[in-house]
């Protein structure tokens, strides 16, 4: 009852979207950043296998302060959300608990995992380039070093330098450059954009097939998105899909490309916790996170699972296999640095 009416006061108070019916105490609660249809379809299938409920609360943000405030009466057992910095910054709020747990251990790669089991990783994505099919070279940018290279000046586009998916960026080349060389790469980079950072990922595509610029930085899934969209459909199509860092001989250079992820994290206070974990359990196994990569044209975080039709157009290209937490670690430093170099000036 307690729990009932605490959900539907939070949904008023913030103006999520809500949780139909009733909520019980064998429910599990999901607290999500990621949108109802990404989501709803896994945990109907989940439903259906286990008879455990699933009720979901979406918003656009809010949801940290929205756990510290409601503490240890938060109805909350799980939250859903894009980005490492996402996951880290509730795992730093002390909202978090560790789950050890075999199959999530077997599931998930260690490197799309905390390492006390405080969030996992469910979906990844790619960070990739994608120039202009007439006006830039098929193999003329092979790395995010490149990006730098004078020829490009004026020519690339990148939305702010403090969004977290450039951050995550620039926190992974913090970890394999140092931080001297990565602070020269990010300035390199920001003394060849074409403008002002702006907009989001899909809106630097839209600015290669303007002719603002020739070369941007996206996350993989926006071509899917694009391609699904009758008016951007334009935009997908004026670029060529790069993923960066996959055969260069230079040391450092091959790493493949800059991965992120989408996860999961069970909360501190979580009261249904055992149901949290099966379904967490899952959201890992083969089953679970092929549908969910399908859902927003990610990848599973596990290889081996299936591919959509895009990605195997593309076809298997090497991930960098950088640690999401030591990312996670460096994402403060990344956020300095794109102050000191004026990334956003
Ligand atoms: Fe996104």
């Amino acid at each position: 009852m307690k729990r009932s009416r605490f959900f539907s006061l939070i949904a008023m108070a913030v103006g999520l979207s809500v949780l139909a019916g009733t909520v019980s105490a064998g429910d599990v609660n999901v607290y999500s950043y990621r949108k109802p249809k990404l989501i709803d379809p896994m945990f109907a299938v989940f439903t259906q296998k286990t008879g455990i409920k699933v009720n979901s609360v979406y918003a656009k943000k809010g949801m940290l302060e929205r756990l510290q405030q409601e503490g240890s009466n938060s109805p909350a057992d799980l939250v859903f959300t894009v980005d490492i910095g996402r996951l880290k910054d509730i795992q730093n709020a002390g909202l978090t608990q560790a789950v050890q747990s075999d199959a999530l251990a077997r599931d998930i790669p260690a490197q799309f995992r905390e390492p006390n089991g405080h969030w996992f990783g469910l979906t990844s994505r790619a960070r990739i380039i994608v120039s202009s099919k007439d006006r830039v070279g098929a193999s003329d940018i092979t790395s995010y070093e490149d990006l730098t290279n004078s020829r490009w000046k004026g020519r690339i586009c990148t939305r702010s330098g403090k969004h977290p998916y450039m951050v995550a960026l620039t926190a992974s080349m913090i970890v394999h450059h140092g931080s001297a060389n990565a602070k020269a790469w990010l300035s390199g980079l920001k003394a060849n954009l074409a403008r002002k950072p702006q907009g989001n990922d899909r809106a630097q595509v839209k600015a290669i097939k303007e002719g603002v610029c020739d070369v941007a930085i996206i996350n993989h899934y926006y071509m899917s998105k694009m391609l699904k969209d009758p008016k951007q459909v334009p935009w997908a199509n004026a670029v060529r899909v790069i993923f960066p860092n996959q055969k260069d001989l230079r040391p450092l250079y091959h790493r493949g490309a800059h991965m992120n992820i989408s996860g999961v994290a069970l909360t501190k206070h979580a009261p249904n916790r055992e149901g949290a974990i099966a379904l967490m359990e899952f959201l890992a196994s083969a089953e679970g996170q092929g549908m969910y990569a399908q859902k927003n044209g990610e990848y599973p975080v596990t290889p081996g699972i299936a591919w959509n039709d895009l990605q195997k157009s593309w076809g298997p290209f090497k991930q960098d296999d950088l640690a999401l937490a030591d990312i996670a670690d460096n994402r403060a430093a990344a956020i300095r640095m794109a102050d000191e170099v004026g990334y956003n000036k």
